[in-house]
């Protein structure tokens, strides 16, 4: 009989705020025995060249991927996650909307250190850019900060007392609009996927109203597997892809040591990501072009 095969469609690494450099990434992903894996950084796509030589070096299928935070406003603000799949790493359009991205990282980024500072706390940018690595700073990177500098004891703490959303340290970024973002990934030659609706303050309903306006500005699939998922969620976000035709995608959000217990491919460790949503996702990006 055939094994079956696996994959993980969304993580992080060293370019963002995962703590395993592209290569480690996909030698972890061949050891676990996965088929394919994405690698879908926050704001950049800076790691695809590393993790694609990577791939062809040890021989795993690598997707090149993005994650980019937006802001969708219905009665309320909220920040919906957009993954893009089988994006061209490329493509001009899709860097200079990145680069925009960044730089409003960089802006934030004064003000929190800035703020930060005034707490009593003994942080600089450079030691922020140097724990980053890379040219993303995201609150990840300010969390680990503070617990090498002995300010709290680990990361939850960080961000329920300071850099959480609304404590007193926390700056906002400013955002792209959905259809923005959704817009550039399939211009890209992506595949635009709803990252994580469990995630968001929305119930499944506004998660389906919002999901069906998203499909008009091209949005493709949505991630009915997620390491934090309960079986009864991962049913309810399953019925919303079958009710509306979007794709199946899934992934374990992979961090390393950013997210704890969280693993590659297995999430908590019951997560089993289907190859066949791979073949699904790389069927529709070819049929958009
Ligand atoms: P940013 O994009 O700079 O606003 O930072 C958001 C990042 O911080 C996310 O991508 C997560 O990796 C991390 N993060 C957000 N909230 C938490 C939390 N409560 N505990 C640990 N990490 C978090
Ligand atoms: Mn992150
Ligand atoms: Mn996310
Ligand atoms: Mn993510």
């Amino acid at each position: 009989m055939e094994e079956r095969k696996y994959t993980d469609l969304h993580t992080h690494t060293t370019f963002s705020d995962g703590t395993f450099t592209p290569e480690e990434l996909i030698i972890k992903a061949k050891e676990i025995k996965l088929a394919a894996v994405a690698i879908t950084d926050h704001d950049t796509v800076d790691g695809i060249p590393d993790a694609l030589s990577a791939g062809e070096k040890h021989g795993l299928r690598v997707i090149p991927g993005i994650e980019i935070a937006t802001h969708y406003t219905d009665k309320k603000e909220t920040e919906i996650h957009i993954v893009g799949l089988f994006i061209d790493h490329k493509n001009e359009k899709l860097s200079s909307l990145l680069k925009g991205i960044i730089e409003s990282r960089e802006s934030r980024n004064l003000i929190m250190v800035k703020k930060l500072n005034e707490l009593g706390f003994n942080i600089s940018y450079d030691e922020l850019k140097s724990v980053a690595g890379g040219k993303v700073i995201s609150r990840a990177h300010y969390a680990r900060l503070l617990v090498e500098k002995g300010y709290v004891h680990d990361m939850h703490d960080a961000f329920s007392k300071y850099i959480g959303d609304g404590k007193k340290a926390f700056v906002k970024r400013s955002l792209l609009k959905p259809e923005d973002a959704i817009k550039a990934i399939t211009d890209a030659g992506g595949v635009a996927i709803l990252a994580h609706p469990t995630l968001y303050d929305m119930n499944f309903r506004q998660v389906k109203k919002m999901a069906a306006e998203f499909m008009e500005y091209g949005l493709k699939g949505i991630e009915i597997m997620y390491s934090t998922y309960t079986y009864e969620q991962e049913h309810e976000v399953t019925r919303i892809a079958n009710d509306l035709g979007l794709l199946y995608s899934g992934g374990s959000d992979f961090h390393g040591a950013n997210k704890k217990g969280i693993h590659l491919g297995v999430g908590k460790g019951s997560l089993r990501i289907p190859y066949e949503f791979v073949e699904k996702i790389e069927e529709a990006s070819k049929k958009g072009h």
